[in-house]
């Protein structure tokens, strides 16, 4: 998700925070800092409003936080890999990188986060009645309650990818039985919820609440895309449930021996050919692949005197089994951000599968299955 820059590791989650978390990190302390405090407490030193604005700024992300690792943790409990934990513009999200493996298990990491929330709202509000002798502590902390309160409700409502609208989905796959169908639905109703988020939006913006009105807009438009590509992303896994690599992969790939140089790949494979990667095998086996990118940092000048092994890529992330699902090698070729994969059996290299691969294949399933609807 673009600029990313980790900040901690908590109990193993990697904590990140996007770039645009800042922007949102000054608009809350702006927002508090000249609106709700000096209009709740209007007797306060002038600095006081900003330092106040500021802290609570950086405990409501520090409550997103705690709210984020409640489903980390019980996603990880439930033996959901994770990829960490970004905080950006609109709160945070824990990227879990495969669906749950029953409705219960998608109902407990859903449900965790609202209620941690309220235990949060519940905890600051006790805080501040014990504090109430500090003003402006009591201040801070009785906010905190109140948006940690908003924040269990706002996540309640049922719309996917809100954590209501897990919830709803958890509802609709034990019922139905089928993830696709149920992923549908909440989508359908994340739609719903989007629109009235940005219609209020505009409204808002009509009756002179600028910055809430688009801020409420952005809410509903982001969470529209996101219920759209949660959509997606089940109906691919729904189509290559089930299928091989070895089904959809090229066979006995070509390859090229360690010493080639790097001029002759990119003269007769990349320009004539167009091919943008081939692996590289010596006498035991796969040693490597070597792809334009590779070549991309090696200067012209030196292409005829360096030779592919020297600035091949090698790691076995980049390789799956031939009986592996599709769906992990496209889980491997996001997060990686390549474009093929070597299909190894063992050091044995038996096959290519590129992202064009799938693609073709989901386009041609989706055409058969257009044609089958009607
Ligand atoms: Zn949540």
């Amino acid at each position: 998700m673009g600029t990313t820059i980790r900040i901690a590791r908590i109990a193993g989650i990697p904590i990140h925070i996007h770039i645009t978390w800042l922007i949102a990190l000054f608009l809350v302390t702006w927002t508090l800092g000249v609106g709700y405090y000096p209009n709740e407490y209007p007797n306060w030193d002038g600095y006081l409003y900003w330092a106040a604005g500021g802290g609570s700024a950086l405990l409501l992300f520090l409550s997103v936080l705690v709210h984020e690792l409640a489903h980390s943790l019980v996603a990880l409990d439930k033996g959901l890999p994770l990829s960490g934990i970004t905080l950006f513009i609109f709160g945070g999200v824990s990227a879990i990188k495969l669906e749950a493996h029953t409705p219960g298990d998608e109902f407990w990491v859903a449900v965790v986060g609202p209620v941690t929330s309220l235990a949060l709202a519940a905890a600051f509000a006790l805080a501040g009645d014990l504090v109430s002798g500090a003003a402006v502590l009591s201040a801070i902390l009785r906010y905190l309650a109140f948006i940690n309160l908003f924040l269990a409700l706002f996540n309640l409502v049922p719309g996917f990818p809100l954590d209501g609208g897990r919830v709803l989905r958890a509802a609709a796959w034990a019922i139905t039985g089928n993830l696709a169908k149920a992923t549908a639905l909440a989508a359908g109703a994340g739609h719903v919820v989007a629109f009235l988020l940005m219609a209020w939006g505009v409204f808002q913006l009509f009756s002179g609440n600028l910055l809430g009105g688009v801020w409420t807009a952005f809410i509903g438009w982001f969470l529209h895309g996101a219920a759209e590509s949660s959509r997606q992303e089940v109906a691919v896994q729904e189509t290559f449930r089930g299928i091989k690599v070895s089904a959809l992969m090229e066979p006995d790939p070509e390859y090229l021996s360690p010493d080639t140089p790097v001029g002759t790949f990119v003269r007769e494979q990349v320009l004539h050919r167009g091919r943008r990667a081939l692996p590289i095998c010596d006498g035991n086996g796969l040693a490597g692949i070597i792809s334009v990118s590779d070549v991309k940092v090696l200067p012209e000048t030196l292409w005829d005197a360096t030779t592919v092994s020297d600035i091949m890529t090698w790691s076995p992330l980049l390789c799956v089994a031939p009986d592996a699902e599709v769906t992990e090698a496209l889980q491997l070729l996001s997060e990686h951000q390549v474009n093929q994969l070597m299909v190894v059996d063992g050091r044995t290299l038996v096959g290519l599968i590129t992202r064009s691969h799938i693609l073709d294949h989901l386009q041609f399933r989706q055409e058969l299955g257009a044609r089958g609807n009607r």
